[in-house]
């Protein structure tokens, strides 16, 4: 055969195939050309999962009569008009081929009246040939209906899914781009059924609502915050916003990580990432959080034209934008979470949980001043509990450290393994061991944020046999080993010498905690990043904190939960768990049947 141009329908057949691949695909195409109008209205109303029949309308702009035929030409395009222009796209389309694609796999009609125009204008097409053209009577906007998708691509139909497959995929997208646009009213509907609908309040908390369901977004918080890094001026900001699941609300795997990055949905691995670790110690190992992030950068930071669909997308500075992704959900987190409650329904977590927060912040201020006064008029050794011990005893949590807990009051310990406390809020119960790996762990880190961590000289070096395998292990590991505080060498074939260990564990059982470390190493792969190191103090804070079955002192007790009260992360342990329950008054009122009793 000689060699020709393919005739443009059999091309835009061929390109068709990238950007066309189920029905879900025209409708985000759709969709995209309908927002890039400046609609604040879409609907979109599907039949059998989208196969038989799409129809997406908008009150956008409009297509201007004499312009309406090239719409559906390839490579034609109202949004970009120079290679330039393509450094910095403000559009969600500009490649000029939805409408070309989509209309050469189906039965197409088009009206559209642009503002200004007396009149609308009808076209239809048939595998992406002009069949038929008049004026109608038309609202200003556009509506498109596309039947019988790929009616003449069978290889495509085969694989096109059951409706209620190619249904999932229409409310998922169609959510999506409600929750990038809340200010924009959406309406999907399959047949009579209405599927999703949303205001256009621009309230993207409402969205989530209907979005996820009532419950799902209450446990949701907003983040809103610049995330600049003042260490590194030489990147550009990246402005975070949207809402993060609270800790308790958790997945089983990453899709519940929604990130749009100028008002374009994509799809990132490496962003994902960035919202798995704000988490990290906070969700157990396997769990992922549920999250909705927009992201602005400048256009010309963000290069969209990777590929057809417009998913992916690559930073100029992608340093910047992990790490603003993370440290604002950090933040969020941090400030927000509050401790897991005994009934998940209980009232924490609930959108009014700021306010209600600062109503028993406010309780608590004034409870101090009343206990401070009560204070002074007691008599010595008369007190139901002792002060709390001097902060030498935790130097890397000063006072001047923010509390991420409300003082709380130590009233007991049950079974020698929980803490009994009370504070503004209810009962708290306060895992001692995890509560105190927490802390320990906390501690660590923020010595080690200096340079090495902080190492205690043992005045007597001890001696530790280990059989041959850990031996070498130790080996090995000398370097990592000493970045977390043990000065050890190898003594003999077998054995080593260990001069000193981490400063946090000195008082307690130098030998033990470097088996663990050991232990450690030997299950996972060899520490050399942070993350080796971060699991290696984990494990020697694991060792070194107070074991369930320990008895306590009252002002131990008091110790270890003033120094929980300004950790960063106090309700759970390192590893994810835990470290407390909380009961609330209101939950308590309500069990004891007191809520509405005179
Ligand atoms: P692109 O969006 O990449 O420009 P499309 O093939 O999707 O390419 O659309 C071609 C052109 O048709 C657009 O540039 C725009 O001018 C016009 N258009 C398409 N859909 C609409 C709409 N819903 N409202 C107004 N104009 C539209
Ligand atoms: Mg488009």
């Amino acid at each position: 055969m000689a060699i020709r141009v393919l005739p443009p329908e059999v091309a835009n057949q061929i390109a068709a195939g990238e950007v066309v691949e189920r029905p879900a695909s025209v409708i985000k195409e759709l969709i995209e050309n309908a927002l890039d109008a400046g609609a604040r209205h879409i609907a979109i109303e599907i039949e059998e999962g989208g196969r038989r029949l799409i129809r997406v309308s908008d009150d956008g702009a409009g297509i201007p009569a004499d312009e309406a035929e090239l719409a559906f030409h390839r490579y034609a395009t109202s949004k970009l008009s120079s290679v330039e222009d393509l450094s910095h796209i403000t559009t969600l389309g500009f490649r000029g081929e939805a409408l070309a694609s989509i209309a050469s796999v189906s039965r197409l009609m088009l009206v559209t009246r642009a503002a200004g125009e007396p009149m609308g204008t009808r076209l239809y097409l048939e595998g992406g040939v002009l069949t038929g053209r008049d004026g109608i009577g038309a609202p200003q906007g556009t509506l498109i209906t596309v039947e019988n998708l790929f009616y003449n691509v069978p290889a495509r139909l085969k694989f096109l899914k059951k409706e209620s497959t190619e249904r999932g995929h229409i409310g998922a997208l169609v959510s999506r781009y409600a929750m990038a646009y809340p200010s924009v009213r959406f309406a999907l509907s399959h047949g009579r059924q209405t599927i999703l609908s949303t205001t256009g309040s621009g309230d993207l908390h409402e969205v989530l609502s209907e979005v996820y369901g009532l419950e799902t977004a209450s446990q949701m918080v907003a983040v809103e915050a610049v995330a600049d890094d003042p260490s590194r001026p030489d990147l550009h900001q990246v402005q975070v916003s949207g809402y993060v699941g609270l800790p308790a609300l958790n997945r089983a795997n990453r899709t519940h990580i929604t990130l749009f990055v100028n008002g374009r949905w994509i799809q990132d691995a490496s962003l994902t990432y960035a919202v798995v670790q704000a988490y990290h110690t906070m969700l157990m190992v396997g769990r992922f959080p549920v999250a909705v992030l927009l992201l602005d950068v400048p256009p010309h930071e963000v290069d969209v034209n990777v590929h057809p669909t417009k998913a992916e997308v690559r930073f100029r500075q992608p340093d910047a934008v992990f790490g603003a992704v993370q440290r604002v959900v950090r933040r969020t987190l941090v400030e927000q979470a509050p401790p897991p409650a005994i009934h998940a329904e209980a009232v924490w977590g609930s959108p009014e949980w700021a306010a209600r927060r600062e109503r028993l912040t406010q309780v608590t201020r004034d409870r101090m001043q009343q206990l401070d006064i009560d204070l002074d008029t007691e008599s010595p050794g008369q007190r139901a509990y002792q002060q709390p011990p001097g902060d030498e005893d935790a130097p890397s949590t000063p006072q001047s450290q923010p509390r991420s807990l409300p003082m709380l009051r130590v009233v007991g310990q049950v079974g020698a393994i929980y803490v009994v406390a009370e504070g503004p809020g209810g009962l708290y119960l306060i895992d001692q061991h995890a509560a105190h790996e927490r802390v320990l762990y906390e501690q660590f880190k923020a010595e080690g944020a200096g340079e090495a961590m902080a190492s205690q000289e043992l005045l007597e070096p001890v001696v530790v046999e280990l059989p041959p395998e850990q031996a070498a292990l130790a080996e090995e590991s000398l370097d990592a080993l000493s970045a977390v505080g043990f000065g050890i060498e190898l003594f003999g074939r077998s054995a080593v010498r260990v001069r000193a260990v981490p400063a946090l564990v000195s008082g307690g059982d130098p030998v033990g905690a470097l088996l663990a470390a050991l232990g450690e190493i030997e299950c996972g792969e060899m520490p050399t990043g942070s993350t080796a190191e971060e699991k290696l103090i984990a494990r020697v804070c694991k060792q070194a904190a107070i074991k369930a079955g320990q008895v306590l002192s009252y002002s131990e007790m008091e110790a270890l939960v003033r120094q929980l009260e300004r950790c960063q992360s106090p309700q759970t342990c390192p590893h994810g768990r835990p470290t407390m329950l909380h009961l609330s008054a209101q939950v308590l009122a309500k069990e004891f049947g007191r809520l509405g009793a005179v």
